[in-house]
């Protein structure tokens, strides 16, 4: 059933005060606002499992890098209220950074080994601050389900690994990648992409395709998934490439050959915008 009105706080007392009015099971939606079409399939999906849906919207400074683009990260607020208030949502909490992280904090959640290839390798500190905001977000808001994308696939595998680690009593659903027409991703970062840009970027979906249409013919050699890819990759004069993957869908280990479930993953730049994307195989 969907409440009748969206319910906005920003301090820990009010969203603890708005928490004990909502009826459970309780679905938490972590994000980091600037909403798009991906964000709210994994609202649509809370509020069908749910019987309540919380909404954060957080943009959480300790998850960038120095030289990343917090300060320039997207943000609407407003547009982001009346998109939630369209799909039913019952509370969104806009947490302050000096809230979350008031003078002398210093605990933090950390993984050995999930977080060291891929976007961990490149983005050194990142998941520390992902692991730590997720773990605050689910012990402030202490929702029954919690939803994540599989857009960010090294962050879906940190944060089950972590819950499971920690023994948080939340069930943690991954959902689908959602994706523009012409295969792009859904991401707040397209909004960098200037149109030759934006065209170019469909080369990542493309590259992902022509690797899984190899491994449907039968291909179950690693590097020559991988190859496929950087070659698609790099025949798009815009497109530099960060990495390109091919691992255990698990683990995140890079792979000899294909055996059971496994993740094509990469980074490409265009012009200055860092793109993700991947594709599950098996
Ligand atoms: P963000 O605001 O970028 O931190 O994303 C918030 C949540 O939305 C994360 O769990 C993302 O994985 C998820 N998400 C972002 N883009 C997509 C997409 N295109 N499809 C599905 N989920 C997404």
């Amino acid at each position: 059933m969907k409440s009748p009105k969206i319910i906005t706080v920003t301090s820990l007392s009010e969203l603890r005060n708005a928490r004990a009015t909502l009826p459970e099971p309780i679905g938490l939606v972590p994000t980091m606002g600037f909403l798009h079409a991906g964000h709210l399939s994994l609202v649509r999906q809370a509020r069908q499992d749910c019987a309540s849906v919380v909404v954060s919207i957080f943009v959480n400074p300790v998850q960038f890098g120095p030289a990343e683009d917090l300060s320039k990260y997207p943000r609407d607020l407003q547009r982001d209220l009346q998109l939630l208030t369209s799909a039913g949502v019952d509370l969104v909490w806009t947490p302050t950074p000096r809230e979350m992280y008031p003078d002398g904090y210093q605990t933090w959640i950390s993984l050995d080994e999930l977080v060291k290839p891929l976007e961990g390798a490149m983005r050194p500190g990142h998941f520390r601050g992902v692991a730590t905001v997720v773990g605050k977000l689910f012990n402030c808001v202490q929702p029954q389900k919690a939803y994540f994308g599989q857009k960010d696939a090294q962050q879906a595998a940190v944060i089950r690994r972590m819950t499971n680690d920690l023994n948080f009593p939340v069930e943690i659903i991954i959902c689908p990648i959602v994706r523009a027409d012409d295969g792009l991703a859904m991401s707040s970062r397209n909004v960098y992409l200037n149109a030759e840009e934006r065209q170019a970027a469909t080369v990542l979906y493309r590259s992902l395709n022509a690797a899984r249409a190899a491994f449907d013919k039968g291909e179950r050699d690693a590097n020559t998934l991988r190859r496929i890819m950087t070659d698609t990759i790099n025949s798009e004069p815009l497109a530099s490439l960060q990495y390109v993957s091919c691992a255990n869908y698990d683990t995140l280990i890079e792979l000899e050959a294909i055996t059971g479930k496994s993740l094509l993953s990469m980074a490409v730049f265009l012009g200055k915008t860092r793109l993700i994307d991947n594709m599950v195989l098996g």
